[in-house]
């Protein structure tokens, strides 16, 4: 029997599975424990490895093997997870095991800026490897949450060939072939998420200081969410045709922005997100005197309007 077979035959006896579907996961973060347990919940065999042993220990008692070096991890299975804080992570690991590597499958669901995802996808392909590309968009490490879903790229065949054995970690949002679109679509997703989670802790910082009810706000203001939806889908309209705005929006953006920033400071909560807010309300005003027609701010942020 070959260990490393994606589909393991095991005798069929009773309570015994006909088949066995297995595989590994390096990196045992808040996300790869994650990983592991929905896998093993799936009835899939997962062997782990991770830097810190304590926490492939913990896996362990859960009911995964446990590889004792990375190679061996390798070894295991022909698919093969990554949930590493970054890339170098991928080459530290498996950079002395890169001989292990041919004709295994990695699916890499690390975070990444594209281009180093492309450039990891290049070094495992040479190393004789196939490859996928996977960002998390996951409620936190809830995994299994309804809103969560994993964005994948890379070779078509290689996605269909393994969709299945992926499945139990989330919904697939399969992108195309470029292994770094995975990665473009994660990280465009962050920008806005960073920014929301910053822009409401200021909102609840204000609610918070100015001693008002905060479950009351909470209860108004997340009650909502559809208003961005729509926000979303006409800027996205707009930024088809260089972006929304003309001179008096930016104007009067702007001086509400200096409202917010006002609010935030009379109590002593940090405005420096507004403040970078206003900014480019100041540069879009700036660039629309200096050009005579409007230059709306996604030109600015897109790098059009330098
Ligand atoms: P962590 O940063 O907690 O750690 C992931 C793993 O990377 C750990 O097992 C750690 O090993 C390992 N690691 C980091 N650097 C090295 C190195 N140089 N050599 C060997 N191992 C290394 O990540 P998470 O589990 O939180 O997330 C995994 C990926 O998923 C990240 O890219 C993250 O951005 C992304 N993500 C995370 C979410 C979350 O809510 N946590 C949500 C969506 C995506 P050790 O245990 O030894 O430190």
């Amino acid at each position: 029997m070959d260990p490393g077979a994606e589909t393991r035959k095991t005798p069929p006896t009773k309570g015994h599975r006909m088949s066995q579907q297995s595989l590994t996961v390096i990196g045992l973060g808040p996300m790869g424990q994650a990983m592991v347990k929905a896998l093993i919940e799936a009835g899939i065999e997962v062997t782990v490895w991770n830097r810190t042993a304590a926490k492939a220990e913990a896996m362990a008692e859960l009911g995964a093997h446990r590889a004792e070096t990375a190679a061996e991890a390798l070894d295991a299975n022909r698919v093969i997870i990554l949930s590493l804080t970054h890339y170098q992570a991928m080459y530290d690991i498996l950079g002395p095991a890169a001989d292990h590597l041919r004709g295994k499958v990695i699916a890499n669901l690390s975070s990444d800026s594209p281009e180093n995802t492309r450039e990891g996808a290049a070094w495992a392909t040479e190393h004789g490897a196939q490859y996928l590309v996977g960002g998390f968009m996951s409620q936190g490490d809830d995994i299994k949450h309804p809103d969560s879903y994993l964005y994948l790229s890379g070779p078509k065949d290689v996605f269909e060939a393994h969709r299945d054995l992926l499945r139990p970690l989330s919904r697939q949002e399969y992108l195309g072939d470029d292994y770094g679109l995975a990665q473009v679509f994660y990280q465009a997703e962050l920008a806005l998420f960073h920014a929301f989670l910053i822009g409401w802790e200021q909102a609840l910082a204000i609610v918070d200081r100015s001693g008002a009810d905060l479950d009351r706000f909470v209860a108004g203001a997340s009650g909502h969410p559809n208003s961005y939806r729509d926000f979303m889908r006409e800027f996205a309209e707009g930024a088809k045709h260089g972006g929304w705005g003309d001179l008096h929006s930016f104007k009067m953006m702007h001086a509400g922005a200096q409202h917010v920033i006002d609010a935030s400071e009379d109590l002593g909560v940090d405005a420096r997100l507004t403040r970078t807010v206003q900014d480019y309300y100041r540069r879009a005003i700036e660039a629309t005197d200096k050009a005579g027609h409007p230059v709306p701010v996604y030109r600015i942020i897109r790098g059009d309007a330098a």
